[in-house]
């Protein structure tokens, strides 16, 4: 990761992060924000399932094994079943619990506060040194809970940023490297979560609602013609889950 970005008005990038906040606000980073190993753990149970699956998952966990130490004593079956809404349980359960023993190896505690003195290229080094966890959680961990101005990029925005033609690239983690330099200075955070927004209400994996995108003439997907065609007269249905995010919902709530 580069050390600093310089500000890029007039990109690209910077003008679909505008016209994100003009659709939905610009989110602000401020506020109660979860711990570290809060996030670290909750997007661990996130992977390979939706939000609201991992958030039920979560609660699970905690509510069987209200601290760490608990959790870490317990049989990995017992902790397999109180994730097992968010899939994969034995894998998680085992990832969870070797994370768990590395943080007190490391830290003494099951506490990862002491990140905050770390830069975001010392923290991502040692994240990255875990068994199970990639660029995608550990940037949200810098993100959502040490307030870096880091992009995380899931298989959503991925997609999102080739159809916009930001990226031309093949994987989430080639994404991550090449929005580093795109991403308008400060505003990683809301453009992060208005894109996860904008990909579950118009820009959808199977059928993208073209004929009502805001971003329409920045987008260069070459479907986009004839899937607007096709879209114009549906309706654009809004789920009333678009805002669920685990990420946001651990720095809301106290379990
Ligand atoms: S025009 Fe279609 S493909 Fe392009 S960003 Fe909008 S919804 Fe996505």
């Amino acid at each position: 990761m580069t050390a600093a970005r310089k500000t890029r008005s007039g990109t690209r990038a910077s003008r679909v992060a505008d016209v994100l906040d003009g659709e939905y606000g610009r989110r602000r980073s401020g506020g109660r924000r979860s711990n570290p190993l809060d996030t670290l753990i909750g997007t661990l149970l996130s992977q390979n399932t939706n939000d609201r699956n991992s958030y039920k998952a979560w609660v699970s966990l905690r509510r069987k094994f209200p601290t760490w130490e608990r959790v870490v004593a317990a049989p990995r079956p017992s902790v397999a079943a109180a994730i097992k809404v968010g899939g994969l349980k034995n894998q998680k359960a085992r990832r969870i619990k070797e994370i768990l023993r590395r943080v007190k190896q490391d830290w003494g505690a099951y506490n990862l506060s002491s990140l905050r003195r770390k830069t975001n290229d010392e923290v991502m080094e040692y994240l990255l040194s875990m068994k199970g966890i990639g660029e995608k959680t550990a940037a949200c961990v810098l993100v959502f809970s040490l307030n870096r101005d880091v992009f995380p990029v899931d298989t959503h925005i991925h997609r999102i940023c080739n159809r916009l033609g930001l990226v031309k690239t093949k994987s989430a983690e080639e994404t991550f490297r090449a929005m580093e330099s795109k991403v308008p200075v400060g505003r990683a955070y809301s453009f992060h979560l208005n894109l996860i927004r904008f990909g579950r209400e118009v820009c959808k994996s199977s059928k993208p609602i073209c004929g009502e995108c805001i971003l329409y003439d920045e987008c260069t997907f070459v479907h986009k013609h004839e899937l607007a065609h096709a879209s114009a007269r549906s309706r654009h249905k809004r789920s009333g889950r678009k805002d669920f995010l685990i990420t946001e919902q651990l720095s809301k709530k106290r379990l």
